[in-house]
């Protein structure tokens, strides 16, 4: 069934468990692969978006860099084939002219990490994009900036973009590590809490680098309440230009699919939301329990600050700290405590303790 329609809302693209999920191999090779990786996918009704890279944005030069303006016309063979949306990657006001000529090519547009890290080259898309009624998805920047995130956001909404959805797709971590990409969830859900009527897509392939990682990571990011996942999908793996090790069959495509578990992020059964608001209600409770005892904690921090300089005494003293660590972490354990929750939310409370104390001591 051909797909004619445009897409007035990405929302509306959310099958069950409310999730965007889109697929498709990171890179456009040829026809035939498009054609029939497209086919394959759309034997699963989940998935509503084909993705495919015509202009590669590679590290090194000398590597596959894409199959450029060609690709659009095989993306409109995958409308015209299927009943999937399509969606590519832009980098510069090039792309997105070619994709708005080739009327019925390109549903969705995206931009990529190294283009969101820059914030001309968003500018200089969202100029191009100005008064034109086209979806836009913004990845994260490579590094994990926040602001530059919502930055590129920002300017496409001021550009009169409406129909706006961020991908998460980690951050480049410095060393070697199993994932490809540092996943860094709370800043997932910190642009969700920044932009909350927008949806946030997560790229496990990206984050895993790793097909074998694909499930865990998409399960988490269902858990977490994320809105979707863009998974990439070839028909041959193996043999892809680009990004060989991440991409999935289009039957490991439609197992994982099966097999994760698509949550409601609520349910409207009063049963269920009185006995949620009950344990809300303890959390609350406890948590103000905590913040004034963090409170009089610091009282006596104070305290302790003005009775060491009076006295002529360094703030820090190392002995007194390894104590306060090692015996806050045995007991920690007798209650079912981790020890590095119990060591992180110690520093943090150690810390404010010497920031309050070295106040104390400069107004001397
Ligand atoms: C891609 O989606 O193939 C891609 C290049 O991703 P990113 O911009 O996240 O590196
Ligand atoms: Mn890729």
């Amino acid at each position: 069934m051909p797909q004619n329609n445009s897409i007035d809302n990405l929302f509306s693209l959310r099958t069950n468990g409310n999730a965007l999920i889109i697929a498709g191999p990171c890179s456009a090779e040829t026809e035939q692969q498009v054609l029939s990786t497209a086919h394959e996918i759309a034997k699963c009704e989940k998935v509503k978006l084909f993705r495919a890279g015509i202009w590669k944005p590679r590290t090194a030069p000398g590597n596959f860099e894409g199959i450029g303006k060609k690709g659009l016309e095989w993306l409109k063979k995958v409308k015209e084939q299927t009943s999937l949306y399509t969606t590519t990657e832009v980098a510069t006001p090039e792309h997105v002219e070619y994709c708005l000529k080739n009327e019925g090519s390109v549903d969705v547009l995206w931009i990529g990490a190294r283009t969101t890290a820059n914030p001309f080259s968003v500018q200089a898309l969202a100029d191009v994009l100005k008064g034109v009624d086209i979806p836009v998805m913004i990845k994260n920047p490579l590094n994990p900036d926040i602001k530059l995130w919502a930055g590129a956001i920002e300017r496409l909404k001021k550009a009169g973009i409406k129909n706006i959805a961020a991908i998460h797709r980690g951050f480049s971590p410095f060393e070697n590590t199993s994932l490809r990409n540092i996943p860094k969830w709370e800043l997932a859900i910190e642009i969700k809490s920044i932009f909350p009527e927008m949806l946030v897509i997560n790229d496990p392939s990206h984050i895993s680098g790793k097909r074998e990682y694909i499930f865990e990571i998409s399960q988490k990011a269902l858990d977490l309440n994320l809105d979707g996942l863009m998974i990439e999908t070839h028909i041959n793996p193996n043999k892809a230009l680009s990004d060989a090790k991440q991409q999935l069959t289009p039957k490991e495509l439609l197992e994982i699919l099966q097999n994760l578990k698509f949550r409601k992020s609520s349910l409207n059964n009063s049963e269920f939301i009185n006995k949620l608001d009950q344990y809300r209600d303890q959390i609350d409770s406890i948590d103000y329990q905590m913040l004034e005892l963090l409170s009089k904690r610091m009282n006596i921090v104070k305290e302790i600050g003005n009775y060491k300089i009076n006295n002529n005494v360094t703030i820090f003293q190392l002995k007194r700290w390894l104590d306060i660590t090692k015996t806050r972490k045995e007991f920690g354990n007798t209650i079912g405590l981790d020890e590095q929750f119990i060591k992180k939310m110690l520093q943090l409370v150690h810390r404010e303790s010497i920031r309050q104390q070295t106040e104390i001591a400069n107004k001397e």
